[in-house]
Protein backbone atom coordinates (compact mmCIF):
# COMPACT_ATOMS: atom_id res chain seq x y z
CA UNK A 1 0.00 0.00 0.00
CA UNK A 2 1.00 3.70 -0.50
CA UNK A 3 0.19 7.08 -1.89
CA UNK A 4 -2.03 9.03 1.21
CA UNK A 5 -5.36 9.26 2.42
CA UNK A 6 -7.49 12.42 2.78
CA UNK A 7 -9.17 12.56 5.76
CA UNK A 8 -10.68 15.86 8.53
CA UNK A 9 -8.26 17.06 10.44
CA UNK A 10 -8.18 16.38 14.20
CA UNK A 11 -10.03 19.14 17.17
CA UNK A 12 -8.10 19.77 19.86
CA UNK A 13 -10.86 21.13 21.62
CA UNK A 14 -8.83 21.67 25.23
CA UNK A 15 -5.48 22.88 25.45
CA UNK A 16 -3.52 24.65 28.03
CA UNK A 17 -0.12 24.94 26.02
CA UNK A 18 1.82 26.42 28.67
CA UNK A 19 1.70 22.93 30.68
CA UNK A 20 3.54 21.33 27.77
CA UNK A 21 6.54 22.28 29.94
CA UNK A 22 5.67 20.44 33.09
CA UNK A 23 5.78 16.97 30.98
CA UNK A 24 7.54 14.23 33.81
CA UNK A 25 7.44 16.57 36.60
CA UNK A 26 5.71 16.47 39.81
CA UNK A 27 5.17 12.39 39.57
CA UNK A 28 5.50 10.22 42.40
CA UNK A 29 2.31 12.75 43.75
CA UNK A 30 -1.25 13.95 43.63
CA UNK A 31 -3.32 16.58 41.34
CA UNK A 32 -2.91 18.80 44.24
CA UNK A 33 1.08 19.14 44.26
CA UNK A 34 1.11 19.03 40.10
CA UNK A 35 -1.39 21.87 40.64
CA UNK A 36 1.27 23.53 42.79
CA UNK A 37 4.00 22.99 40.05
CA UNK A 38 1.73 24.38 36.88
CA UNK A 39 0.88 27.57 39.03
CA UNK A 40 4.64 28.42 39.21
CA UNK A 41 4.96 27.77 35.63
CA UNK A 42 1.70 29.65 34.68
CA UNK A 43 3.45 32.91 36.38
CA UNK A 44 6.31 33.02 34.38
CA UNK A 45 4.34 33.73 31.58
CA UNK A 46 4.76 36.88 29.37
CA UNK A 47 3.52 37.64 26.05
CA UNK A 48 6.97 36.68 24.93
CA UNK A 49 7.26 33.89 26.17
CA UNK A 50 3.44 32.44 24.57
CA UNK A 51 4.44 33.51 21.45
CA UNK A 52 7.55 31.49 21.02
CA UNK A 53 6.51 28.28 23.44
CA UNK A 54 3.06 28.25 21.82
CA UNK A 55 3.93 28.07 18.53
CA UNK A 56 6.30 25.48 18.91
CA UNK A 57 3.20 23.84 20.79
CA UNK A 58 0.84 24.76 17.67
CA UNK A 59 3.34 23.27 14.97
CA UNK A 60 3.85 19.83 17.11
CA UNK A 61 -0.28 19.87 17.01
CA UNK A 62 -0.34 20.15 13.63
CA UNK A 63 2.64 17.78 12.67
CA UNK A 64 0.12 15.28 14.91
CA UNK A 65 -2.86 16.00 12.86
CA UNK A 66 -4.84 18.70 15.16
CA UNK A 67 -5.24 21.24 12.64
CA UNK A 68 -7.52 23.42 15.52
CA UNK A 69 -7.00 23.70 18.80
CA UNK A 70 -9.88 25.27 21.68
CA UNK A 71 -6.63 27.04 23.82
CA UNK A 72 -8.31 27.17 27.41
CA UNK A 73 -6.20 30.28 28.53
CA UNK A 74 -5.83 31.70 31.90
CA UNK A 75 -2.76 33.24 32.01
CA UNK A 76 -3.71 36.99 31.26
CA UNK A 77 -4.91 39.10 28.33
CA UNK A 78 -1.49 39.85 26.62
CA UNK A 79 -0.46 36.69 26.78
CA UNK A 80 -4.34 35.98 24.88
CA UNK A 81 -3.18 37.79 22.30
CA UNK A 82 0.29 36.39 21.58
CA UNK A 83 -1.59 32.82 21.61
CA UNK A 84 -3.53 34.03 18.84
CA UNK A 85 -0.36 35.74 17.44
CA UNK A 86 1.47 32.01 18.21
CA UNK A 87 -1.34 30.05 16.38
CA UNK A 88 -1.98 32.49 12.87
CA UNK A 89 1.81 32.21 12.75
CA UNK A 90 2.00 28.45 13.11
CA UNK A 91 -1.09 27.86 10.81
CA UNK A 92 -3.57 26.12 13.39
CA UNK A 93 -7.38 27.61 13.63
CA UNK A 94 -7.69 29.13 16.99
CA UNK A 95 -10.32 28.99 19.26
CA UNK A 96 -9.51 31.40 22.53
CA UNK A 97 -11.77 29.78 25.18
CA UNK A 98 -11.09 32.85 27.72
CA UNK A 99 -11.19 32.34 31.13
CA UNK A 100 -13.42 33.83 33.65
CA UNK A 101 -11.56 33.43 37.24
CA UNK A 102 -13.25 34.61 40.20
CA UNK A 103 -11.82 33.22 42.93
CA UNK A 104 -8.52 31.20 43.83
CA UNK A 105 -5.18 30.40 41.41
CA UNK A 106 -3.24 33.45 40.94
CA UNK A 107 -3.99 36.87 40.73
CA UNK A 108 -2.75 37.17 37.46
CA UNK A 109 -5.30 34.69 36.13
CA UNK A 110 -8.64 36.69 38.35
CA UNK A 111 -10.42 39.35 36.92
CA UNK A 112 -12.27 42.50 39.12
CA UNK A 113 -15.90 41.21 38.11
CA UNK A 114 -17.91 39.30 35.76
CA UNK A 115 -18.20 42.45 33.68
CA UNK A 116 -14.67 43.25 33.70
CA UNK A 117 -14.39 39.33 32.33
CA UNK A 118 -17.20 39.99 29.78
CA UNK A 119 -15.17 43.49 28.71
CA UNK A 120 -11.95 41.29 27.92
CA UNK A 121 -13.91 39.05 25.96
CA UNK A 122 -15.34 41.77 23.61
CA UNK A 123 -11.91 43.50 23.17
CA UNK A 124 -10.08 39.91 22.33
CA UNK A 125 -13.37 39.69 19.36
CA UNK A 126 -12.82 43.10 18.59
CA UNK A 127 -9.57 41.63 17.51
CA UNK A 128 -10.62 38.96 15.13
CA UNK A 129 -10.29 36.06 17.45
CA UNK A 130 -12.93 33.43 17.56
CA UNK A 131 -13.58 33.52 21.20
CA UNK A 132 -14.99 31.31 23.35
CA UNK A 133 -16.57 31.77 27.03
CA UNK A 134 -14.90 29.50 29.63
CA UNK A 135 -15.78 29.82 33.22
CA UNK A 136 -12.88 28.22 34.44
CA UNK A 137 -14.88 25.64 37.15
CA UNK A 138 -17.40 26.06 40.07
CA UNK A 139 -14.01 26.29 42.27
CA UNK A 140 -13.28 29.32 40.75
CA UNK A 141 -16.47 31.31 39.78
CA UNK A 142 -19.31 31.82 41.81
CA UNK A 143 -22.91 31.12 41.01
CA UNK A 144 -23.51 34.92 40.10
CA UNK A 145 -20.47 35.04 37.49
CA UNK A 146 -21.71 31.95 36.09
CA UNK A 147 -25.39 33.09 35.54
CA UNK A 148 -23.40 36.34 34.02
CA UNK A 149 -21.32 34.71 31.88
CA UNK A 150 -24.16 31.97 30.85
CA UNK A 151 -26.18 34.78 29.76
CA UNK A 152 -23.50 37.01 27.38
CA UNK A 153 -22.93 33.02 25.81
CA UNK A 154 -26.64 32.63 25.01
CA UNK A 155 -26.89 36.40 23.85
CA UNK A 156 -23.60 36.26 20.95
CA UNK A 157 -24.66 32.31 20.44
CA UNK A 158 -21.02 31.31 21.60
CA UNK A 159 -19.57 28.28 22.85
CA UNK A 160 -18.90 27.87 26.70
CA UNK A 161 -16.31 25.41 28.07
CA UNK A 162 -15.64 24.66 31.54
CA UNK A 163 -14.24 22.23 33.42
CA UNK A 164 -16.18 20.05 36.13
CA UNK A 165 -16.04 17.15 38.11
CA UNK A 166 -12.37 16.25 37.44
CA UNK A 167 -10.96 15.47 40.74
CA UNK A 168 -13.56 14.16 43.76
CA UNK A 169 -12.69 17.41 46.34
CA UNK A 170 -13.84 19.53 43.56
CA UNK A 171 -17.66 17.88 43.98
CA UNK A 172 -16.97 17.40 47.92
CA UNK A 173 -16.09 21.27 48.16
CA UNK A 174 -19.41 22.46 45.52
CA UNK A 175 -21.21 19.97 47.76
CA UNK A 176 -20.22 21.59 51.16
CA UNK A 177 -20.55 25.55 49.50
CA UNK A 178 -23.83 24.62 47.39
CA UNK A 179 -25.55 21.59 48.34
CA UNK A 180 -25.06 20.08 44.71
CA UNK A 181 -22.73 18.75 42.39
CA UNK A 182 -20.78 20.89 40.15
CA UNK A 183 -22.85 20.44 36.63
CA UNK A 184 -26.06 20.38 39.08
CA UNK A 185 -24.99 24.19 39.93
CA UNK A 186 -24.04 24.44 36.12
CA UNK A 187 -27.38 23.61 34.78
CA UNK A 188 -28.95 26.05 37.89
CA UNK A 189 -27.03 28.79 36.50
CA UNK A 190 -27.53 28.88 32.86
CA UNK A 191 -23.97 27.32 31.90
CA UNK A 192 -25.02 24.01 30.84
CA UNK A 193 -26.98 24.36 27.21
CA UNK A 194 -26.44 22.48 23.64
CA UNK A 195 -23.35 25.20 23.63
CA UNK A 196 -21.76 23.85 26.15
CA UNK A 197 -18.72 21.90 26.52
CA UNK A 198 -18.28 20.29 30.12
CA UNK A 199 -14.35 19.08 30.29
CA UNK A 200 -13.41 15.68 31.85
CA UNK A 201 -16.87 15.11 33.96
CA UNK A 202 -14.09 12.06 35.19
CA UNK A 203 -16.65 11.72 38.31
CA UNK A 204 -20.06 12.95 37.16
CA UNK A 205 -22.95 10.60 38.66
CA UNK A 206 -26.03 9.33 37.15
CA UNK A 207 -28.24 12.75 37.66
CA UNK A 208 -25.21 15.10 35.94
CA UNK A 209 -24.93 12.40 33.11
CA UNK A 210 -28.57 12.84 32.98
CA UNK A 211 -28.22 16.52 32.81
CA UNK A 212 -25.87 16.66 30.03
CA UNK A 213 -27.47 14.66 28.30
CA UNK A 214 -30.85 16.47 28.51
CA UNK A 215 -29.41 19.81 27.74
CA UNK A 216 -27.80 18.86 24.64
CA UNK A 217 -24.29 19.29 26.51
CA UNK A 218 -20.74 18.00 24.76
CA UNK A 219 -18.36 16.00 27.20
CA UNK A 220 -14.31 16.62 26.25
CA UNK A 221 -12.62 13.72 27.40
CA UNK A 222 -8.38 14.43 27.87
CA UNK A 223 -7.37 10.83 28.83
CA UNK A 224 -3.51 11.00 28.35
CA UNK A 225 -3.21 13.70 30.90
CA UNK A 226 -6.61 12.36 33.00
CA UNK A 227 -4.07 8.77 33.04
CA UNK A 228 -0.92 11.20 34.16
CA UNK A 229 -2.28 13.16 37.03
CA UNK A 230 -4.26 10.48 38.04
CA UNK A 231 -7.94 11.95 37.84
CA UNK A 232 -9.93 8.61 36.84
CA UNK A 233 -11.59 7.15 34.00
CA UNK A 234 -14.45 8.59 31.88
CA UNK A 235 -17.30 6.84 32.74
CA UNK A 236 -17.69 5.87 29.02
CA UNK A 237 -19.96 3.40 29.00
CA UNK A 238 -22.13 5.30 30.39
CA UNK A 239 -22.22 8.35 28.41
CA UNK A 240 -22.39 6.08 25.27
CA UNK A 241 -25.64 4.68 26.68
CA UNK A 242 -27.08 8.48 26.81
CA UNK A 243 -25.82 8.99 23.44
CA UNK A 244 -23.44 12.44 24.94
CA UNK A 245 -21.13 13.49 22.13
CA UNK A 246 -18.14 13.40 23.04
CA UNK A 247 -14.47 15.18 21.99
CA UNK A 248 -10.83 15.28 22.75
CA UNK A 249 -8.84 17.47 24.42
CA UNK A 250 -4.71 16.89 24.49
CA UNK A 251 -5.38 19.51 28.05
CA UNK A 252 -2.13 19.42 29.80
CA UNK A 253 -0.05 18.31 26.45
CA UNK A 254 2.22 15.40 28.64
CA UNK A 255 0.98 13.48 24.67
CA UNK A 256 0.29 15.31 21.51
CA UNK A 257 -1.09 12.70 19.39
CA UNK A 258 -4.99 12.13 18.46
CA UNK A 259 -5.16 8.50 17.58
CA UNK A 260 -3.55 8.11 21.32
CA UNK A 261 -6.40 10.03 22.92
CA UNK A 262 -9.14 8.22 20.75
CA UNK A 263 -7.56 4.57 21.28
CA UNK A 264 -7.97 5.56 25.13
CA UNK A 265 -11.35 6.02 25.02
CA UNK A 266 -12.41 3.25 23.17
CA UNK A 267 -9.66 1.53 25.95
CA UNK A 268 -11.38 2.46 29.15
CA UNK A 269 -14.79 1.66 27.60
CA UNK A 270 -13.25 -2.00 27.20
CA UNK A 271 -11.35 -1.80 30.31
CA UNK A 272 -15.07 -0.85 31.88
CA UNK A 273 -16.85 -3.40 30.08
CA UNK A 274 -15.28 -6.12 28.92
CA UNK A 275 -16.54 -6.06 25.72
CA UNK A 276 -14.51 -4.55 22.39
CA UNK A 277 -15.75 -2.29 19.86
CA UNK A 278 -18.45 0.08 22.48
CA UNK A 279 -17.62 3.06 19.98
CA UNK A 280 -17.87 2.39 16.13
CA UNK A 281 -14.91 3.62 13.91
CA UNK A 282 -16.88 6.21 12.54
CA UNK A 283 -17.68 7.72 16.29
CA UNK A 284 -14.41 7.55 17.05
CA UNK A 285 -12.99 9.40 14.36
CA UNK A 286 -15.96 11.96 14.43
CA UNK A 287 -15.59 12.61 18.18
CA UNK A 288 -11.59 13.81 17.14
CA UNK A 289 -13.11 15.92 14.29
CA UNK A 290 -16.81 17.08 13.70
CA UNK A 291 -17.44 16.84 17.75
CA UNK A 292 -14.85 18.72 18.31
CA UNK A 293 -15.17 21.40 15.78
CA UNK A 294 -18.63 21.93 16.33
CA UNK A 295 -18.15 22.18 20.54
CA UNK A 296 -15.47 25.47 19.31
CA UNK A 297 -18.23 26.81 17.07
CA UNK A 298 -15.76 25.93 13.86
CA UNK A 299 -17.70 25.21 10.48
CA UNK A 300 -14.26 24.57 8.86
CA UNK A 301 -10.76 23.72 9.47
CA UNK A 302 -7.71 21.88 7.35
CA UNK A 303 -7.44 18.06 6.58
CA UNK A 304 -4.42 16.03 6.86
CA UNK A 305 -3.09 13.47 5.12
CA UNK A 306 -2.21 10.22 6.41
CA UNK A 307 1.10 7.96 4.55
CA UNK A 308 -1.00 5.07 3.39
CA UNK A 309 3.12 3.57 3.11
CA UNK A 310 4.31 4.06 6.79
CA UNK A 311 5.50 0.94 8.51
CA UNK A 312 2.58 1.17 11.48
CA UNK A 313 0.18 0.45 8.27
CA UNK A 314 2.17 -2.57 6.57
CA UNK A 315 -0.42 -5.15 5.77
CA UNK A 316 -3.39 -3.83 6.88
CA UNK A 317 -6.34 -4.18 3.91
CA UNK A 318 -7.81 -0.52 3.07
CA UNK A 319 -11.11 -1.52 4.42
CA UNK A 320 -9.20 -1.96 7.67
CA UNK A 321 -7.10 1.45 7.38
CA UNK A 322 -9.53 3.93 9.28
CA UNK A 323 -9.60 1.34 12.35
CA UNK A 324 -6.20 0.38 12.23
CA UNK A 325 -5.40 3.81 12.49
CA UNK A 326 -7.37 4.06 15.91
CA UNK A 327 -6.09 0.92 17.41
CA UNK A 328 -2.34 0.88 16.05
CA UNK A 329 -1.22 4.28 15.02
CA UNK A 330 0.70 6.96 16.54
CA UNK A 331 1.02 10.72 15.25
CA UNK A 332 3.76 10.09 13.18
CA UNK A 333 1.14 8.33 10.36
CA UNK A 334 0.26 11.54 9.67
CA UNK A 335 2.33 12.97 6.30
CA UNK A 336 3.85 15.97 6.49
ZN1 LIG B 1 -8.07 21.88 31.48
Amino acid sequence: MAGTLRLPGFVNAHSHTFQRALRGRAAGSDFWAWRDVMLAEADRQTPEFVRDAYEHGYREMLAAGYTAVGEFHYVGVPEARAAAAAAEAAGIALVLLHVAYGRGGLPRFRQDSATQYLSQVEELRADGTMVGLAPHSVRACPPDWLEDVGRYAAEHGLPLHVHADEQPKEIEECLAEHGCRPIELLARTGCLTARTTVVHATHADGTELDLVASHGATICACPTTEADLGDGFLPAERVRTRGIPLCIGSDSNVRIDPFEELRELEGIARRQTGRRGIFSTEELHAFGTDVGARSLGLYSWPEIEVDLGHHSLRSVEPEYVRSALIAGCGADVVAS
